[in-house]
């Protein structure tokens, strides 16, 4: 069976997972949307996607602008057996009711609530809980992180509490009119949302966090202070982390200090759009002290929930039940690891 996937939104997030869908060889784009006839319009035309308008009365500004479009999202629900929804964050209430009209499956991204799906999903930590569902939504890149380092820790070792701070990127690369371009804003809803986020995931981890943004756009950065329920010596967590799918562990040694030579790395090996999908581990940084575990993360905020969401459509679409094989497929279409 090959899935019939259409891309809801074709931004920063939408066009990354078009293009991991396409590389599959159990699913497949059956079309894209989008709002304004803007270069990522022409692009997805190159890329050979059937190009579709979200809103029905802005079909003439993309004839006008020259792109051909094959109709509506309405028309694209018709050919379509799941809806990956990649649009700004709270367009999701109006979308879902859309594709439960049409008949359709919806995953979601982490601008949405949880409560929007009631099913949240992460690769790693909840994969079934998403077999066979109709709406789920894949938490967001923050989260996502989370859950990647944090699950093999909490399953391996136990874990009391974890008390973690996002030092996160203020902007997309492309978004020239956020900031601050010179501040430090700490988020003063404490603890942030990112706890009980990840609670949707890993149910009943105990964890506190707090945010700050900072002017960058290249990564969010993770300072992690864990309680584990047992003396653990950092080899082993290191070992823990050097088997664990979509953990990639760098070397401050080796010259990468900042998220800048991560990110000049993730450029050196190749990967399209320079995206790392997989969470990076300092490994220098890997340090316990009795029960106490401390270690820092960079978070690609653009690429890493790529391949939570083709886990999420094989898990949705029923196409297979074992997460860790689902997840092998997909880092393997992907050149991951
Ligand atoms: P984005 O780059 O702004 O892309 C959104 C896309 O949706 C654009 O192509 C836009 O098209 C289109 N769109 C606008 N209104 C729409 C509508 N009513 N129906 C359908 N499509 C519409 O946003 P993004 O960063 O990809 O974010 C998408 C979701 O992923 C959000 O929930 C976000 O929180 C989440 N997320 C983002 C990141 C990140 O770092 N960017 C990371 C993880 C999760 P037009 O340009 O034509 O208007």
């Amino acid at each position: 069976m090959v899935v019939k996937v259409a891309i809801n939104g074709f931004g920063t997030i939408g066009k990354r997972v078009a293009d991991a869908v396409t590389a599959q060889d159990d699913m497949d784009v059956v079309g894209v949307t989008k709002t304004r006839p803007t270069i990522e319009a022409d692009l997805a035309i190159d890329a050979g996607y059937p190009f579709y308008t979200a809103i029905a009365d802005r079909k003439q500004a993309f004839v006008d602008a020259g792109i051909e479009v094959q109709g509506t999202l309405d028309d694209l629900l018709q050919e379509a057996d799941i809806v990956i929804d990649g649009s700004p964050g709270k367009f999701g209430q109006e979308n879902k009711d859309k594709y439960a009209a049409a008949g359709v499956k919806g995953i979601f991204q982490g601008g949405e609530k949880h409560d929007l799906t009631g099913v949240s999903f992460n690769s790693l930590a909840n994969y079934s809980e998403s077999f066979g569902k109709d709406m789920v939504r894949v938490v967001s890149c923050n989260t996502t992180g989370l859950c990647r380092t944090l699950y093999p820790v909490y399953k391996e070792y136990g874990i009391e509490t974890v008390y973690a701070v996002m030092i996160r990127r203020s902007a997309d690369p492309r978004d020239s009119k956020k900031g601050p371009i010179n501040a430090i804003e700490p988020v003063l809803k404490v603890p942030s949302h990112h706890g009980p986020d990840v609670q949707t995931c890993i149910h009943d981890l105990n964890i506190q966090t707090m945010a700050v943004k900072v002017p960058t756009t290249i990564m969010h950065l993770h300072s992690n202070i864990v309680e584990l329920k047992q003396e653990v010596p950092s080899e082993d967590i290191v070992k823990l982390w050097e088997n664990t799918p979509r953990v990639k562990l760098v070397d401050g040694g080796k010259g990468i200090a900042s998220t800048a030579q991560i990110m000049e790395y993730a450029r050196d090996l190749g990967r399209p759009r320079s995206d790392l999908n997989e969470i990076a581990v300092w490994r220098e940084g890997i340090h316990t002290v009795g029960k106490v575990l401390y270690y820092y993360q960079a978070i690609h905020q653009e690429s890493d929930v790529v391949p939570e969401n083709i886990d999420a459509i094989r898990a949705m679409m029923e196409l297979e039940e074992d997460n860790m094989k689902s997840i092998e497929k997909t880092n393997n279409a992907l050149g991951i690891n």
